[in-house]
């Protein structure tokens, strides 16, 4: 690239241009090269050489190149990183562009498509165990439409929420990409903007029923103009980002965000259900909990732990499923031995849709359906099957869901293993077209006539060491060594000289050329004939994409199952009793992931009772640090959710009234991270719960004021307890190390005050992790520290500081001394709404008109007075 607007420069520069905020991959030959600022970023990201080509306005170009063959690699660890790539590929060969414009044409490119985190169909750039999901969002008349889909898979979700729950959708729905409308005021950071013009409910309605061939979308449920709107902005990306080629998209599923456990981010993050707090899977609940043996279970056990349901009888469903497998060890082994062996068909499915599929992923397709034939066919005779199951089983009976005959189809064409690649064909089978058998037949005879050639050659020049070879730039030819070249040098040989090596001289010969072409003619027609017929199945597997979608989805369904029913049966949990009412009753109660965590240590759980009512809906959790309050708070938290997810759970018996929304708060840790003060973001998620959680909600607060100074955050952890106990009368666990909010109980009615047990053992402290009834009786802080390793000398000293202290409080009252005597919230709460009570009958008796300006800035002064 020299410098000045040179017409490869400036075919550069306008895709560039096209490209916008993504890294451009432009294609030179073997390469695809990056310059400029681009090449900066990925040679920094992929920690590879960056360099310079020509120069541009007088200044060297920063470049950097990946092999083309090795791409994939390069643009996982660009899509991590969080960037997107457009690749503008040659579109025309170098001889094409002679033709067209002389011998210094520049090669056609074009961007053809855009490699982004939400839309990414390769195998090797996705997880295999993670759905990647992309979605879109907008505003209409102040409420949010939501539209989410998995192009690996083609799954896709329409739901509206309102403002104040937008945020706590999004953290459900998981997205890797989101895409919003420019400028939205609500849109998060890291969001990808997109004109205003394309989130509109009637493009979005016109799209859908263009896409599904339907005249109305009722059939797959109720969808508001939100949803629609979302939906045009979501097809609008995608189509984007395909360059208008679409990938696989199933019908639409209306959701409602009442149907799933409300959780928002906070509690998300601090439950750890997919990721750990560092980030990674593992030391996450699901990673806990994940016995499945597919891709695509544990996709949708995912799923299910992110979107817990409310709904009883889907809930017991599941649950009934799971217990059904549990019971008989040998027929589930038997389904996970079957369902193990079978490839991933949602994904398969997503990649031919899209028009990236390889003979590799039809053998997949065909592989995974018969697979689920005979799994279908197992089941098929039990008498005794779960409800849930049985109303899965059509979708595994090839027949019942319309694929039989496509299997059938792919059984006889494709070989047993086809490759990823077809531009070598090979792919079809033997017997399946008779006339591309011929054509293989041709070329064999041909490569057999060749090596005849050879025998006959050596015998007619008596040259022994001949050979026939063959490369890509010659095709076939003779090759002799060069001392005995002088035979087939003579005009009346035959032979007819090609190429001087050093040592040896290659030859062509009437005969070898005319076997030649035959292996090249044959070998054209064969590869077009196997390319139609790649045409004509993959045709076939879009036509049949929703019942084979179907399909994967119930293999999946299943392998959660049997995952659920084996975790259950490797760890003693127990199927779990979802009721309507307000209580919480958990029996021997265990926290999966400490638990598995200490058992690796070969140390034992000691397991908790939790017993929540609505006459005994607070508990207050006191104990020393490290003491197992924390723990205890999750596991509970966490039974909750799996159970609601359908699955069974780490205790030995549990009752659970459905829980509508799941809030999980810990107090201020280092948060920096995020910009905002740790305290503020504590009070922010606060607030959050107390405008938020009903009767029905199940709310843990884990030292809730730890934030700032021994007052304030004694006042706010009072407070906080409460208006949660008053106002909101959910269930709540509540641990804090405040020994003066005991004092709660003797006014709160529904509050009970736990501890964590310890004891001090000759001088030692002893953490039983054990919950009994009653105040904790001290904190036992110093024992702790000395436990951490504080030297003995700085313990003695917080010792004498602490007798003083101590000292002072018993002649003061304490820290809380005069609590007793404040009115409880609600009573507050009262004497307040009285005193707006009579400021509003003052406003209403008021004739405003007849006030003299004067009178009312008297009035004023009185009313300021009073307030
Ligand atoms: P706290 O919140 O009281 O400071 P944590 O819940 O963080 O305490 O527990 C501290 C540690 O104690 C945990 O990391 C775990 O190793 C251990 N622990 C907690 N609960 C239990 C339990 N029930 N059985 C055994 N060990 C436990």
């Amino acid at each position: 690239m020299s410098s000045g607007a040179t017409p490869m420069m400036a075919q550069y520069l306008a895709l560039r241009e096209e490209a916008g905020e993504c890294l451009l991959f432009y294609r030179m030959g073997d390469f695809f090269e990056l310059f400029f600022e681009d090449a900066k970023i990925a040679s920094q990201v992929l920690d590879i050489a960056l360099t310079t080509r020509g120069e541009h306005n007088g200044t060297p170009i920063p470049m950097c190149g990946v092999p083309v063959h090795s791409a994939e690699s390069y643009l996982a660890r660009l899509i991590k990183a969080g960037c997107r790539v457009a690749i503008a590929e040659q579109t025309e060969t170098p001889a094409e562009a002679k033709k067209r414009g002389g011998s210094k044409a520049l090669v056609a490119r074009d961007i053809v498509r855009f490699v982004t985190a939400g839309t990414l169909t390769e195998e090797a750039l996705l997880e295999p165990r993670r759905a990647n999901v992309l979605a879109a969002a907008c505003e209409v008349r102040g409420v949010i439409g939501l539209a989410a889909c998995d192009i690996s898979t083609g799954q896709m979700v329409l739901e509206e929420c309102a403002p104040d729950r937008f945020l706590a959708s999004l953290a459900r729905l998981g997205a890797r990409e989101l895409v919003v409308q420019d400028g939205w005021e609500l849109a998060p950071e890291d969001a990808i903007g997109r004109s205003g013009h394309e989130f509109s409910s009637e493009g979005g309605e016109e799209r859908l029923k263009g896409i599904h061939g339907v005249s109305t979308l009722d059939g797959f449920g109720a969808f508001t103009r939100p949803m629609l709107a979302a939906a045009g902005g979501l097809i609008a990306y995608l189509d984007h980002v395909g360059r208008g080629a679409l990938p696989l998209l199933l019908p639409p599923e209306a959701r409602s965000g009442e149907a799933t456990l409300a959780m928002d981010e906070a509690t998300r993050a601090s439950l750890e259900i997919l990721e750990s707090a560092q980030g990674s899977r593992k030391g996450s609940l699901i990673d806990a909990v994940d016995r499945c043996v597919t891709g695509a279970g544990a996709r949708q056990l995912a799923e299910d732990l992110a979107a817990p349901l409310t709904d009883r009888t889907a809930i017991s469903a599941r649950l009934e499923l799971v217990g059904w497998l549990h019971e008989d060890p040998m027929l589930r082994e038997d389904l996970r031995a079957a369902l193990r062996a079978l490839p991933d068909v949602g994904r398969a499915l997503g990649r031919v849709v899209a028009g990236r599929g390889s003979p590799r992923d039809l053998g997949q397709l065909r592989d995974g359906l018969a697979g689920a034939h005979a799994i279908g066919g197992r089941l098929a005779g039990r008498a005794d099957l779960p409800v849930l199951l049985d109303s899965l089983l059509p979708a595994l009976g090839g027949h019942v869901a319309g694929w039989g005959a496509m299997v059938e189809h792919f059984t006889r064409a494709l070989v047993s293993a086809p490759p990823t690649e077809r531009g070598q064909g090979g792919f079809i089978a033997e017997g399946y077209d008779a006339s591309l058998d011929e054509l293989r037949v041709t070329s064999g005879n041909a490569r057999k006539a060749i090596a005849a050639l050879e025998a006959k050659y050596r015998e007619d020049t008596g040259v022994s060491a001949l050979k026939i070879k063959h490369n890509n730039v010659l095709g076939y030819f003779i090759e002799v060594p060069s001392r005995h070249a002088d035979t087939l040098m003579q005009a009346e040989s035959g032979f007819t000289h090609r190429q001087t090596m050093a040592g040896a001289m290659r030859f062509n010969a009437l005969a070898l050329h005319e076997e030649a072409s035959r292996i090249t003619e044959a070998g054209a027609h064969a590869l077009a004939a196997e390319e139609a017929h790649f045409e004509t199945l993959v045709e076939e597997a879009v036509a049949a994409r929703q019942v084979i979608a179907a399909t994967a989805a119930a293999l999946a369904r299943i392998d959660v199952a049997a995952g659920q029913a084996e975790r259950a049966a490797e760890g003693g949990w127990a199927r779990p009793e979802v009721v309507e009412g307000l209580s919480l009753e958990i029996e021997g109660g265990r926290h999966p992931v400490v638990e598995a965590a200490l058992k690796a240590q070969n140390e034992r759980f000691v397991a908790n009772d939790c017993r929540l009512a609505s006459h005994d809906r607070l508990w207050l959790i006191g104990g020393p640090n490290m003491g197992g309050k924390s723990t205890f708070l999750r596991q509970n938290a966490l039974i909750v959710l799996l159970a609601q997810a359908g699955g069974f759970v780490p205790a030995d018996a549990a009752r659970i009234g459905l829980v509508d929304r799941l809030f999980s708060r810990v107090g201020a840790s280092d948060n920096l991270a995020r910009g905002r003060s740790t305290f503020m973001v504590e009070m922010v998620e606060t607030a959050a719960i107390l405008s938020q959680a009903t009767e029905r909600s199940f709310v843990i607060l884990d030292e809730v004021g730890r934030g700032t100074s021994t007052y304030d955050g004694l006042a706010l952890a009072w407070a906080v307890a409460e208006a949660v106990h008053e106002t909101n009368r959910c269930r709540c666990l509540f641990a804090t190390h405040y020994h003066e909010m005991a004092r709660l109980a003797e006014t709160c009615e529904a509050l009970s005050l736990h501890h964590v047990r310890a004891r001090e053992w000759k001088g030692e402290l002893v953490l039983l992790h054990e919950l009994a009834e009653g105040a904790a009786d001290r904190s036992y802080g110093l024992a702790v520290a000395r436990l951490a390793g504080v030297p003995p000398k700085v313990i003695s000293r917080a010792k004498s500081v602490l007798e003083k202290l101590e000292k002072g409080r018993a002649e003061t009252g304490g820290l809380a001394a005069g609590l007793g005597e404040l009115p409880l919230f609600a009573a507050a709460e009262e004497a307040r709404e009285e005193a707006c009570d009579s400021l509003r009958e003052k406003l209403r008796d008021m004739d405003v008109d007849a006030l003299a300006p004067r009178d009312a800035l008297e009035i004023l002064y009185d009313l300021k007075r009073e307030a």
